[in-house]
This record gives structure tokens, C-alpha cells and sequence, in this order.
């Protein structure tokens, strides 16, 4: 938990950059050694992926194991298609379908949930990769090498100081990484890390195909990297909470290890959630428990929230004495008692559009419930131990319990 900084979207933004630019500045070297390990460097990308897809299966992560399906893919068309000049042949053309299918393929990836591999999902898309592989086969088929120079002197012309790569496949390419690079800006799964850094690899390898040994390198790179995700994916898978998804308590208990001079820890209890529970179903309650681990979330940066276990959440204050904690707090316990939270009941919605409607017009003030928690906060100055500090927050939400919920106290 000490190396969050790794999973920030800056970092997954830079680190990949970094990487491509390292590996053209040190080309000359990477060349060098490539030639005297030839067979083993040019296998690597194959047993990189083919391990991605295995691991991916074991963590359930199809999403990932999609993504190196379709570098694999994409590498062996490069070892088998791509080797000979781009002037001869349709090696351009095919080169243009690939630059061009990639990112498509890479796109539809963000259209599945996570599963093993031997799943639906897993499989429409093996078969959405092996459509556009027989489509280009047969485009191939019917292109004559002659005919490919009109293509090649107007749609796909190419602008030799940019690229090898006809000019409108750099744009496109460059419009495609971006997209990836905004997902991962704006949400910073590891599924668009994952997206980002394959589209950002690939393309550049596309773009500059002319350089020896590229395709071995980048996508041995990239296939390096798809392991690191994975791996962070399943630490991910532990250390949060299924539900919420937000950190749990193996989590919490890790972070508790690491905590500076100066502490405050704050237990938060959704008041009257059994009730809540047995009038609306439960259903409905773990809806409520998502919404309330969103809204602690707002808490300030430096503050961090797991779920505890049921209906109880922790918050971590580093750095922070229990009166530096309480108006964040109080903020906290405003927020969800001022929210209006819409209770919608699957079983009861009308079938019938029209009286669907009247119903929602009219009953749409009935539908609204207001959930409250009960906070309790204490600090490390008075106590020896991590668990003493716990349990003195344990004993102020208590106190709060019993003087009349929907309030916060200080051990
Ligand atoms: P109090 O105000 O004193 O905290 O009352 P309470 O009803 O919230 O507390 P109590 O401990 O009696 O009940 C907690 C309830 O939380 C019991 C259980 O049904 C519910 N609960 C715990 N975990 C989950 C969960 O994952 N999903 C749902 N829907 N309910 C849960
Ligand atoms: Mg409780
Ligand atoms: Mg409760």
C-alpha cells in the first residue's frame, strides 16, 4: 500500500511514454543485443502474452487476457506478413490493416466484463478478432499488387519524414491513443492502463516498422507491462471490497502498519441499516452501502476509507489530531443526511408504460429515503497501541449511538 503512487493515472500515463522513448534512444544497443539472442528475443513477445493469457485466466481476468490475445495476434501477423520492405508487395497494405484493426479490436475489449477464459464473452470475442482476420484475408485476396498504387498515391500516401505508415493511419493511430489516454485520465481502471499502454506500443512499433528488431522490443515491453497490470489487478482483487470497491479490510490492516507519529481513526455506523434492510430488502441495502462508501469517499485527499466489514466503514486520518478530523466529519455526516436517495423497487415498477409514468409523477416524493451515520473519532496521543486507538473510536461511536444517532463523537 506504501507504492500507491504507481497506481495514480499519472504514473500509468508517463510510465509507458517513458519506456518507448528509453527504448528508441537506446535502440542502437537494443539492436546489438538482439542480434546475439536472436531466436530467444524474437520468441519472447509469444511467451510473454501466451503467460498473460494463462495468469489472466487463473485471476479471472478475461479483459486482459482479450488484450493479449489480440497482441499476439498482431505480433505474429508481424513476424509472418511484415519482415519484407514496405515497398514490395501489399506489405503496406497489410501493415495499414493492422495500424487500422488494432485499436478497433482494442476498443471492443471495453464492451465485456471481467471472467476466466473460458467464458461467452471470452469466446465472442476470439470470434469478433477472427472476423476482421478472415475480412482482411480476403480484402488481400482480391487486391492486385498493381492496382494497390492508385490506393498508395491518393487515401494512403505516406509523408516519409513523419512515418513509413500511410499519413492518414499516424492520425488516426495518434486520435486512438488519445481516446485511451482520456479513459485512463478520467476513470484509472487497470483495464485502461492496460488499453492505453498495448495502443500506445503497437502504434508507435507500426509507425516506425522500418527500425530492426521494433516489433520484438516494443511488444516484449508491452507484454512485460500486461504482467505488472495483472498482477495489480489481483492485489486489487484483495485488497478491495467486492461490494463497494473501495479498500477493505485487508487493506486497512495493512495501512495500520504503516502509520506516522500522529493518527486519527474514525469509525462510521449506518444507523437503523437493519430495519432499512427488512423494509426495503436487501437488495436495496447493498445499493445504500455503495452509495454511502461514494460519499465518504469525498473525504479529503488525505484521508483514506475502507469498508470495515457489514455496515461499518474506517476512515484513516494520517498526520491528523481528532480536532483537525471533525469538520470533514461533520461535512460527511451532513452530506448523506441532506441526500435523497431514490429507492427503486424492481418488483413494483408497472409493466404498462402509461401507468408507469402517472405513477412516477406522482409517487416520485414517496420514493425518496434519507439514510444517516453515526461517527466516532479518536487519536493515538493518549494510547500505546493501534488497537487501543480502535477501540477507543469503538467506544465514541458508541457514545453516539446511544445519545441519538446522525452525529459525530470524540473518544
Ligand atoms: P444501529 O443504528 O445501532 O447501528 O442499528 P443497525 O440496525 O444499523 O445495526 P445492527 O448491527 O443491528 O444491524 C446491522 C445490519 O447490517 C444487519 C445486516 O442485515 C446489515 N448488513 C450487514 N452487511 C450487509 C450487507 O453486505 N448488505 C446488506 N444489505 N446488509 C448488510
Ligand atoms: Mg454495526
Ligand atoms: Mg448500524
Amino acid at each position: 500500500m506504501s507504492f500507491r503512487i504507481v497506481t495514480t493515472n499519472w504514473f500509468r500515463l508517463t510510465l509507458p511514454l517513458l519506456i518507448v522513448t528509453f527504448a528508441m534512444v537506446c535502440q542502437n544497443q537494443i539492436v546489438e543485443l538482439t542480434y546475439s539472442n536472436r531466436e530467444i528475443i524474437t520468441s519472447l513477445p509469444y511467451a510473454l502474452f501466451i503467460f498473460t493469457i494463462v495468469l489472466a485466466h487463473a485471476f479471472k481476468q478475461s479483459r486482459i487476457a482479450m488484450v493479449s490475445a489480440t497482441m499476439l495476434l498482431a505480433y505474429w501477423v508481424i513476424q509472418s506478413r511484415l519482415q519484407s520492405p514496405l515497398s514490395t508487395g501489399t506489405t503496406i497494405f497489410e501493415l495499414s490493416l493492422l495500424t487500422l484493426l488494432m485499436p478497433i479490436s482494442l476498443l471492443l475489449v471495453l464492451s465485456y466484463r471481467d471472467a476466466s477464459i473460458f467464458s461467452k464473452p471470452f469466446a465472442l470475442y476470439l470470434f469478433k478478432l477472427s472476423i476482421f482476420f478472415i475480412w482482411s484475408w480476403v480484402t488481400l485476396s482480391y487486391i492486385h499488387e498493381d492496382g494497390l498504387d492508385d490506393l498508395n498515391n491518393t487515401f494512403l500516401f505516406v509523408w516519409p519524414s513523419v512515418s513509413q505508415l500511410p499519413f492518414i493511419l499516424v492520425i488516426f493511430s495518434l486520435a486512438m491513443v488519445l481516446i485511451f489516454s482520456i479513459f485512463l485520465m478520467s476513470r484509472n481502471n487497470i483495464i485502461d492502463a492496460v488499453l492505453y499502454t498495448t495502443a500506445l506500443l503497437s502504434s508507435v512499433t507500426y509507425a516506425f516498422i522500418h527500425i530492426t528488431f521494433i516489433s520484438s522490443t516494443l511488444f516484449s515491453l508491452a507484454g512485460i507491462l500486461l504482467l505488472l497490470y495483472l498482477i495489480n489487478a489481483s492485489y486489487e482483487l484483495a485488497f478491495n471490497d467486492n461490494l463497494t470497491d473501495i479498500p477493505g479490510r485487508l487493506a486497512l490492516e495493512s495501512d495500520l502498519r504503516h502509520l506516522g507519529k500522529v493518527f486519527s481513526i474514525a469509525m462510521v455506523d449506518i444507523d437503523h441499516f437493519k430495519s432499512f434492510n427488512d423494509s426495503y430488502g436487501h437488495e436495496t441495502g447493498d445499493d445504500v452501502l455503495k452509495l454511502v462508501a461514494s460519499k465518504l469517499q469525498k473525504v479529503g485527499k488525505k484521508a483514506r476509507v475502507y469498508r470495515y466489514g457489514g455496515e461499518e466503514f474506517t476512515i484513516l486520518f494520517k498526520g491528523r489530531e481528532v480536532p483537525d478530523t471533525l469538520s470533514e466529519l461533520e461535512e460527511l455526516r451532513a452530506a448523506l443526511e441532506e441526500y435523497k436517495m431514490v429507492i427503486r423497487n424492481k418488483d413494483a415498477r408497472p409493466k404498462n408504460d402509461k401507468v408507469g409514468s402517472k405513477q412516477r409523477k406522482t409517487k416520485a416524493k414517496s420514493n425518496t429515503v434519507n439514510i444517516t451515520i453515526s461517527i466516532g473519532v479518536a487519536d493515538n496521543l493518549d494510547f500505546d497501541t493501534v488497537a487501543e486507538v480502535m477501540k477507543a473510536a469503538d467506544n465514541a461511536l458508541y457514545k453516539a449511538k446511544k445519545t441519538g444517532r446522525n452525529k459525530v463523537c470524540s473518544a
